[in-house]
């Protein structure tokens, strides 16, 4: 067994290491490059009899793990959303592993608890969210979404469904654009509403939900005899950083008296710049929201916001304390193991006290309006170079783009010359963007938003970019006009 002493130096080298780590972030390749099954063929099939050292575990982890490792907190890291880190963030997760607490409960962890009730209370006021809603932590925007289409069905059924089963009840119908994430698809095949009832309306030509389309869809079901649960409305979506219309879609949930859960799991973070308020307008109507400070709010992963207008709907969903019992424990603090699904819960408040208290709110909105900036120059270098093509509207800090050079190419040819152009990039190790399809086309997705992404990683972007374009016109024997 390791000795306090000999704890105390190991975790000195390890700050060290984690310190030279971030210095040097910059120079690691930043996609990992290596092939399936290269990492666990380096490592024993069997666990070792006898103690090692922590010198030796820290040797394989550099030389095998490390090189396996894709390098999120890199100023060059530019593809998908981001899972941020920060010192604030890692300082605040230091604690906790060491604290090690199971934080199920208010007695299990008072402080736990109330410091979640306060930093809940935070964000609601940082992102202009209703007085009325109360929020928990989630591990995962994936859970939070099915926490609320469970709510939204239980809330329907009187909570029958949750006592009996499907016996009887009707087929419920959900909503959303064609344009949402797929934690939706999955959260109504878990919630037991099957796939086939999960319809997926157009969008217009901006990737928002088309809200007359959302009526017909609704009126043609109710027609059928389908019971219309719930809309889940994006803001920001997955592939483009769309945001659906909510006010428009709240007037609608509202006339058909249907639930209304919002996925602004990405752009969520944004509403701290009063700027971006216009997003929620319609936000009264709302039963539940969701985003993620692990993505954009410099949270190291996981830490899921999660807010509900009532919450004693949620509770009882969840909760598995007997009826008569819930006035003896009521409500002077809250039980969060009743506002979920998992029973043990980490300590997730702490990472996210650390982070609002040592940026403040300042701190985050000059950051986040930073990385806006930083996309709306980007955005304009492409549009100034001539050959690259804007393919969704810019509203954050994403651009979605290909490379098109005038050269008559019809699509699949675009297609291919474009993720032949993403190979490229990634290959270097200088950079890591992704893609998505935008109305069926190849698109490159570059999304400007790690914690330590400077004007300079920007600009060695820029010129990688046009250097690989160049490269793979030629590789593709298309001749500049
Ligand atoms: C990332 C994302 C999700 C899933 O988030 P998890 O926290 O990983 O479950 C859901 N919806 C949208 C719009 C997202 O961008």
């Amino acid at each position: 067994m390791i000795s306090i002493e000999e704890f105390r130096n190991d975790a000195h080298k390890l700050v060290d290491w984690i310190a030279d780590y971030y210095r040097d972030a910059a120079a690691y390749p930043v996609k990992s490059q290596v092939i399936p099954g290269d990492i666990a063929s380096k490592l024993p099939g069997l666990p070792p009899e006898a103690a090692e050292t922590f010198d030796a575990v820290f040797a394989d982890f550099e030389n095998i793990l490390l090189p396996g490792m894709t390098h999120w907190q890199s100023p060059n890291f530019f593809a998908y959303f981001p899972a941020n880190s920060s010192f604030p963030s890692l300082l605040g997760e230091m604690l906790t592993a060491a604290l090690g607490a199971q934080c199920m409960k208010w007695e299990t962890s008072p402080a736990a608890t109330e410091l979640e009730e306060v930093v809940m209370k935070w964000l609601r006021q940082m992102t202009g969210l209703p007085d009325t809603f109360e929020g928990v932590i989630q591990d995962t925007a994936s859970t939070a979404t099915l926490c609320s289409i469970l709510t939204a069905r239980e809330k329907h059924s009187s909570c029958t469904i949750n006592q009996q089963g499907f016996l009887n009840q009707p087929v419920y119908r959900v909503y959303c654009s064609s344009e949402a994430h797929s934690s939706i698809d999955k959260a109504v095949r878990i919630a037991g509403i099957g796939h086939d009832n999960l319809v997926k309306i157009p969008v217009d030509h901006e990737f928002k939900m088309n809200v007359p389309a959302l009526k017909k869809c609704i009126d043609s079901d109710l027609k059928q005899g389908y019971v219309p649960l719930c809309v889940v409305a994006a803001l920001g979506t997955t592939g483009s950083t769309a945001v659906d219309p909510l006010f428009e879609i709240a007037q609608t949930t509202r006339e058909y008296n249907l639930w209304l859960h919002v996925d602004a799991a990405f752009a969520g973070s944004a509403l701290i710049l009063p700027e971006y308020r216009w997003m929620i307008r319609g936000i009264e109507d709302v039963d539940s929201f969701v985003f993620n400070p692990h993505k954009w709010l410099f949270t190291n992963f996981d830490c899921s916001a999660y807010f509900v207008k009532d919450r004693d709907a949620l509770i009882r969903t969840f909760q598995l304390v007997p009826e008569y019992l819930k006035s003896q424990v009521h409500m002077q603090a809250n039980d969060y193991s009743n506002w979920g699904i998992q029973l043990g819960r980490r300590f997730r408040a702490l990472k996210l006290w650390f982070v609002i208290r040592m940026f403040g709110v300042k701190g985050l909105q000059e950051k986040i309006r930073f990385h806006i900036r930083l996309a709306a120059d980007f955005e304009k270098r492409l549009l100034e170079a001539g050959n690259y093509e804007i393919l969704a509207p810019r509203l954050f800090n994403l651009i979605c783009f290909r490379l098109n050079p005038s050269l008559n190419l019809h699509g699949d040819q675009l297609d291919r010359l474009n993720e032949n152009l993403l190979q490229l990039l990634n290959k270097t190790g200088k950079l890591y963007i992704s893609h998505t399809r935008l109305n069926n086309r190849y698109a490159l997705r570059f999304m400007i938003s790690q914690t330590n992404t400077g004007i300079e990683n920007v600009e060695e972007a820029w010129q990688l970019l046009l250097e690989k374009s160049t490269e793979v016109i030629r590789e593709n024997k298309i001749k500049p006009a």
